[in-house]
């Protein structure tokens, strides 16, 4: 046991610090348990000495935990304090200590999970950082964040790790938040219902309890994956398919952080609309967010449309811009080498293919699926995924049968045949869920503005076509699962990618993706990806792939540098000594943004 400062001068505290130390020890000690009454004592100590505690936590030292209490003792010469160190691991098994709860007390805690190591969803990130912890409640944030700050320790957080950056990445102290779970539905006086969600809580428990609020309600617009968790969205500015909303982070009414001086700050634009326009997407950066609160709207259908046109006929500018005014929302994806045929005289024939255009609308008709109907379809997409991962495995070391596997998947997929289906929005919405968890892919993303005439959007869904067939030519297949695009308006978050004055302004979304590993993708996709950056100024989506594009840093410093400059001042203000910023890749870029004039 530890005392800390060492000289205490009054008597009365010597007393009482005496009394401390023989109930600690007979609580680690057998003692305790043949002696009630010292056990009794040792219990309101504890008790009290909690009840005193400003910033209790656990320090890890070694493979030692510390709890640390600040203890207020009154006495004739007025309130001392110091702060006792308790080390909890020696008695792990039988001290009370050590158990989160007892008697309905709970000793406030920051003690790490036994987890080692922890990776990402598309195994593409492998980490063994010095602790990781999974917290349940705030206080167990505020403890971490002030355990973080004593031992000199770096904090970055993961919910259901589906990014593909390094945003997570960290050997310091990992903070993994999908244990915090609670959600309510409120009535705002300004916003109507909304929803507020602890950081951990996935879009799909969110959907749940809006569909059973009274009335029933829905987000707008969500990412296609239901299981990723409300931090993980709004902290990297992940966005749905709605033509007319932006990303989620520009849904979010107000959240809650604990920054590095452990308090608690809500961000809102009551509050102070600056510094939510930062906080709106802010990589981790201002520290752990508690809780975020969604707007809603009440509850609606959406019919589903998808077609198969062929990608000639469809890739002009006028059609598409035509289908994007006339959508809810719109997502077009070209599955590659869809239309090959190994008996034909062609086998890769480009104008062939076909695109899968997937368009909804608003509509008052009753769903087509009975809930029974709809779980039986999630169960055959859940199977139908899981048939296709071993095909997808097996390119890896045979990337030739690309063309053959792909349309061989295609064919008992999207392109069986059109559909149209009326679905509640949050089924919509989620189209795939949960069967998009079950192919682990790599994705590039960029979003970029699209001309007013839809041209230069057009020419880059034809140009990933043709690179792709143009590939092929050459023996060589990067492209191996999809491409897809979706169409929303621009953000007024500072480090959104489709961040722009005008709330009108149309950016892209467009993403490569191939199955995790595949030879050559991470080459394929930085041309793109250097392409979209000369051409359209484009910039990568936070959570995708984007680290390896050739000289995508020193780009990004230039091109978010006034953004940057105004973030940073805010973070400095939650984070003045960078106990969020363990980060090498935003170090970088936020770095070179300061030093532009
Ligand atoms: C199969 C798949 C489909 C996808 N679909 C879409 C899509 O439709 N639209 C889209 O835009 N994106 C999409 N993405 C990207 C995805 O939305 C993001 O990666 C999102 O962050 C995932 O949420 P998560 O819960 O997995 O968060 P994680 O990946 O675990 O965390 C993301 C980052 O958020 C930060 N963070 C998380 N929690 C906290 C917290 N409490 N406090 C501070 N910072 C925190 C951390 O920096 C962390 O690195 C997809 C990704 C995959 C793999």
């Amino acid at each position: 046991m530890i005392l800390e400062p060492a000289a205490l001068t009054e008597i009365t505290l010597a007393a009482l610090l005496l009394l401390i130390l023989i109930c600690f020890y007979c609580l680690r000690g057998k003692k305790w348990r043949i002696n009630n009454g010292v056990l009794g004592l040792g219990f309101i100590l504890v008790v009290a000495v909690e009840a005193e505690d400003a910033n209790g936590a656990a320090v890890i030292d070694g493979d030692d935990y510390y709890y640390y209490c600040t203890v207020d003792i009154g006495s004739a010469g007025g309130i001392n304090e110091f702060l006792l160190a308790v080390p909890l691991s020696k008695c792990k098994e039988r001290s009370p200590l050590y158990r989160k709860k007892f008697d309905g007390f709970t000793l406030r805690s920051a003690i790490p999970s036994s987890d080692k190591t922890w990776g990402n969803w598309a195994g593409t990130i492998n980490l063994a950082p010095e602790a990781i912890f999974k917290p349940t409640s705030l206080t167990d944030l505020q403890d971490i964040v002030n355990l973080a700050r004593k031992n000199g320790r770096t904090i970055r957080c993961a919910a259901e790790g589906h990014t593909e950056s390094s945003l997570s990445v960290t050997n310091k102290y990992l903070v993994i938040i999908n244990n915090l779970k609670n959600v309510q539905v409120l009535k705002d006086k300004h916003y109507g219902w909304v929803v507020t969600a602890e950081a951990g809580v996935s879009l799909n428990e969110i959907d749940n309890i809006l569909r059973i609020n009274n009335p029933p309600l829905a987000l707008s617009s969500a990412t296609i994956p239901d299981f990723v968790r409300a931090a993980g969205v709004v902290a990297t500015g992940s966005h749905g398919a709605k033509t007319t909303l932006s990303i989620m982070s520009d849904q979010v009414v107000s959240m809650k952080i604990v920054a590095a001086n452990g308090k608690v700050y809500e961000f809102c634009d009551t509050n102070n609309a600056l510094e939510m326009q930062a906080a709106r997407v802010n990589l981790g950066l201002f520290g752990i967010i508690y809780s975020v609160t969604f707007r809603t709207e009440p509850m609606f259908n959406l019919r589903m449309t998808d077609t198969l046109p062929l990608a000639k006929d469809f890739l002009v500018p006028s059609v598409v811009k035509q289908l994007f005014e006339s959508s809810d929302s719109l997502q077009i994806f070209y599955w590659p080498f869809n239309s090959f045929d190994s008996e034909a005289t062609q086998p890769l024939d480009p104008t062939k293919d076909k695109m899968w255009v997937k368009q909804w609308v608003r509509s008052d008709e009753n769903p087509t699926f009975s809930p029974e109907e709809l779980a039986a379809l999630r169960v055959y997409q859940n199977q139908s995924s899981l048939q296709a991962n071993p095909q997808y495995q097996l390119l890896l070391n045979n990337p030739e049968y690309t063309p053959a596997i792909s349309s061989a998947i295609w064919r008992q997929g999207p392109g069986l045949s059109p559909t149209s289906f009326v679905l509640q929005a949050p089924d919509a919405i989620h189209f795939l869920s949960p069967a998009s968890k079950n192919i682990p892919v790599s994705f590039l993303g960029f979003g970029f503005k699209v001309d007013p005439d839809f041209k230069n959007f057009v020419k880059e869904l034809q140009a990933i076509i043709n690179a792709i067939y143009a590939a092929a030519a050459q023996n060589s297949f990067p492209l191996n699962s999809i491409s897809d695009a979706r169409l929303i308006r621009s953000s007024h978050a500072l480090l959104a990618p489709n961040f722009d004055p005008d709330p009108n302004a149309i950016y892209c979304f467009i993403d490569l993706v191939s199955y995790h590993f595949t030879p050559g993708f991470q080459t394929f996709a930085s041309s793109f990806g250097q392409k979209w950056i000369q051409n359209y100024n484009a910039k990568p989506h936070w959570a995708k792939e984007w680290e390896y594009v050739p000289n995508v840093k020193s780009y990004l410093s230039k091109a978010y540098k006034k953004q940057i400059k105004t973030f940073e001042k805010i973070r400095e203000k939650y984070d003045p000594n960078k106990l969020f910023f363990d980060n090498e890749s935003l170090q970088e870029i936020f770095n070179g943004a300061l030093h532009y004039k």
